[in-house]
């Protein structure tokens, strides 16, 4: 939302109205009967059994993690915390940190997005933390801006960046999922990445939350230094710079060259990462592997790094395909290629 009282160089958005359940009205259960039967019940039930209620109103039992994934796969988390300020995830996150199930440290997943991510059809039993209804943004004047974690890194662009003509804008148009997202795998394309063009990120860890001043070190090729796995990036202030080249046109150009090379339907995006002087969707192409199927997933025809769910795909179709791109490309090539997609089994 656009403060109609503030500058050209100002933007302001308020909390939207919390709204638990806005993903889960694009459940699509449809999806669901194929999946084959979790094979690890046992474990499961025992950790679910040690697991205390949380004590928050914000706490919803065995919720529906694939509607809010871009791959539309993956059973239910046995407990699902969605905060709607940033005080309310510092809360819920040191909830999840003290708590112990069998002596173990609970099992816990940060989701942004999900357009990164391959979830298992067990789904998590332990907690997972949802960023989404985290969409404040603050300008804090001087080209810079407090972002918490759950916006849209698309709505950064469009109500940020655009209307400031900021630079950056080719490398993060048309990039799905949140800031916290985007940030934890420092998205973005040849053009530039998130971390690029942020300052400092508040993460909360087993130790509490800490305020991290970032740099060029602590960030590289979809992945940075600050956040490790498990941990919550809650908000990042980031710097921008004005732009010499009318960026509307960038972004219209980009989004533009994204609807023709890439295959449309749920996916996550690039299923591996470029190797070194390379590109992996080349190397599975070579392979003759596009158009490859397993059960409801595809290698898709139009580029070979997408693995789509072409309707009904379970996770093990997808992770079959997954597994056969790296050994065909291993015996190929003798190219290891490495995972970009988050696989939660
Ligand atoms: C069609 C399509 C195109 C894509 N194109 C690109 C592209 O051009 N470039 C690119 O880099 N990526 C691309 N992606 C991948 C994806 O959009 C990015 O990785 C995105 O930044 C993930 O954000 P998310 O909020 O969806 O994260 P999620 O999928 O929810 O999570 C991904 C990982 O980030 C962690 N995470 C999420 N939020 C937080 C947080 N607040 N704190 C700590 N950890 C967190 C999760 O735990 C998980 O490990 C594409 C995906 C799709 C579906």
């Amino acid at each position: 939302m656009t403060n109609p009282q503030a500058g050209p160089h100002t933007t302001y958005r308020t909390y939207r109205t919390y709204r638990p359940h806005r993903t889960y009205t694009t459940y699509k259960p449809h999806f669901y009967p194929s999946a084959p039967p979790c094979r690890k019940p046992p474990r499961q039930l025992r950790y679910s059994l040690g697991m205390e209620q949380p004590p928050f109103a914000f706490a919803e039992p065995d919720y529906p993690l694939a509607p809010l994934t871009r791959y539309r796969v993956g059973g239910p988390a046995r407990w699902a915390l969605l905060p709607r300020t940033v005080e309310e995830a510092r809360a819920a996150y040191a909830w999840i940190a003290a708590q112990r199930t069998g002596g173990a440290p609970l099992r816990r997943l940060v989701l942004g997005g999900g357009s990164n991510v391959l979830i298992s059809d067990c789904g998590i039993d332990g907690a997972v933390l949802v960023t989404t209804a985290l969409e404040g943004i603050e300008a804090l004047g001087n080209d810079r801006y407090r972002v918490e974690c759950g916006v849209e890194l698309g709505d950064l662009v469009q109500d940020v960046m655009l209307p400031n003509n900021y630079d950056g804008v080719g490398g993060l148009t048309g990039i799905p999922g949140t800031v916290g997202g985007a940030i934890y795998m420092n998205a973005g394309t040849v053009n530039g990445t998130t971390c690029q063009w942020l300052e400092s990120v508040e993460v909360a860890g087993d130790g509490g939350s800490r305020t991290v001043t970032t740099d060029a070190s602590c960030y590289g090729y979809r992945g940075q230094s600050f956040c490790p796995p498990g941990s919550l990036i809650l908000q990042g202030v980031f710097r921008f710079c004005a732009a010499k080249a009318d960026q509307r046109a960038v972004y219209a150009h980009y989004m533009q060259r994204r609807r023709e090379k890439q295959p449309q339907g749920y996916c996550c995006g690039s299923v591996f990462k470029n190797p070194p002087g390379d590109h992996a969707g080349r190397l599975i192409e070579a392979c003759g592997l596009k158009g490859t199927r397993r059960g409801g997933a595809v290698i898709s025809p139009v580029h070979a790094n997408f693995i789509m769910n072409d309707g009904g795909a379970t996770f093990d179709d997808i992770l079959s395909l997954l597994r056969l791109c790296q050994t065909a490309v291993k015996q190929q090539f003798g190219v290891d290629l490495e995972r970009e997609v988050i696989v939660l089994d």
